[in-house]
């Protein structure tokens, strides 16, 4: 005799079709008769379900036509008496909602930390579902065990997830922290010279784009040499915080003022072409120049403050370090024209040569 050849398993997605709709169908049978959801109801609707215990499947049926309810203690009764009870069904439902429960962990940090925190309640209701199932013997316990050794795995996960997440965010705080420290002043609290050149490369490349004007100028207190002679260091350092502050005013959207260097400021401003820009920096010239200030250690007048300035238009010369070159040189005018102005770059004589 020939014996038939054992039917192939199921494809992958008809076995997981399956499975799913006889979880669909324990689902609803718990639901239409309100029955809680624990280890012991899963596995007595497993059983009906999947037809491992026709007898309980017959009782069920009988007690519905009857229009009786199905309560939890009719089902202990019922299922004592129809002798089976396969804790199997139990642990196919719970593997099928750990799985999903995994399949949630997310990519990033703070959302694996927010589903690990699910999955661990998750897992707390499977371990407590588990320990229902009593009648199901040494596998169904070794499971729990197992079961409540991923849950407290799971936590230690979720404490060491929020601690990365706390540490990347206060090593995110630092950086940001770290990078403003690297692009400012200490003395004034204006951006330095590095926070400039990265300014200017920026606004260089956006208004060659836009088409809008660019206009950089050095701002050069006079005669700071003998403020610090005077009235000494501490005094000369005051004295640089107040033309500092003097210079933030202009500052804003469309001008960026950073210290350059010793006594030296500089000033990019966008959409103003050379003589807006000249009438901006005179103005503030001509401010600074107008306050008497007095040394607060001494009482002793500083005497006028001034600073002489020079303006190029960026986009008139080659490339943007040709127009602070300009810029420069308009200032080392301003120094030889007497001081206590303000000179454009295109407004230099010829060099003679
Ligand atoms: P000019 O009008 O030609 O610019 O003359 P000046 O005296 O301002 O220029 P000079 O370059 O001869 O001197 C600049 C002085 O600025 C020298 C330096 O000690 C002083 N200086 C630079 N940085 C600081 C600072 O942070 N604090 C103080 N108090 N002084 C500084
Ligand atoms: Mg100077
Ligand atoms: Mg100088």
């Amino acid at each position: 005799m020939v014996e038939d050849a054992p039917a192939p398993p199921p494809p992958e997605d008809l076995r997981e079709r399956r499975r799913r709709q006889l979880l669909s169908d324990i689902s609803s049978f718990l639901l239409t008769h309100r029955l809680e959801l624990s280890g012991y109801t899963l596995t007595i609707a497993h059983d009906v379900m999947t037809g491992c215990n026709p007898k309980l499947a017959w009782l069920i049926e009988r007690r519905v036509e009857a229009r009786m309810p199905i309560t939890l203690e009719w089902l202990e009764e019922a299922a004592r008496n129809s002798g089976r009870n396969d804790g199997a069904a139990a642990l196919t439902t719970m593997m099928g909602q750990l799985e999903t429960t995994i399949a949630e962990f997310a990519q990033t940090a703070t959302a694996a930390r927010t589903a690990t925190s699910e999955y661990s309640t998750a897992l707390e209701a499977h371990v407590g579902d588990l320990r229902q199932v009593t009648e199901a013997g040494a596998m169904i316990n070794e499971l729990a065990v197992i079961a409540r050794d991923m849950l407290s795995r799971t936590r230690e996960i979720e404490i060491e997830l929020t601690r990365s997440e706390e540490e990347t965010r206060t090593l995110q705080k630092s950086l940001a922290e770290a990078r403003r420290e690297a692009e400012m002043d200490h003395l004034t609290g204006l951006p330095n010279r590095r926070a400039f050149e990265s300014t200017y490369e920026a606004e260089f490349a956006s208004t060659r784009e836009s088409g809008e004007p660019l206009c950089v100028a050095f701002c050069d207190i006079d005669h700071f040499k003998r403020i610090n002679d005077t009235h000494g260091h501490e005094a000369g350092d005051r004295v640089l915080r107040t033309v500092a502050k003097a210079l933030a005013k202009i500052s804003g959207d469309k001008c960026h003022v950073a210290r350059h260097g010793g006594e030296e400021f500089v000033v990019l401003l966008r959409g103003r072409d050379v003589e807006e820009t000249w009438n901006v920096l005179d103005d503030a010239r001509e401010a600074m120049a107008a306050r008497k200030l007095v040394n607060r250690a001494t009482d002793i007048p500083f005497g006028r403050i001034t600073f002489s300035a020079g303006i190029a238009d960026v986009h008139a010369y080659d490339n943007p370090r040709e127009a602070l070159k300009a810029a420069d040189d308009a200032l080392y005018a301003a120094k030889n024209a007497g001081r206590n102005c303000v000179l454009k770059a295109r407004d230099l004589p010829p060099d003679d040569i």
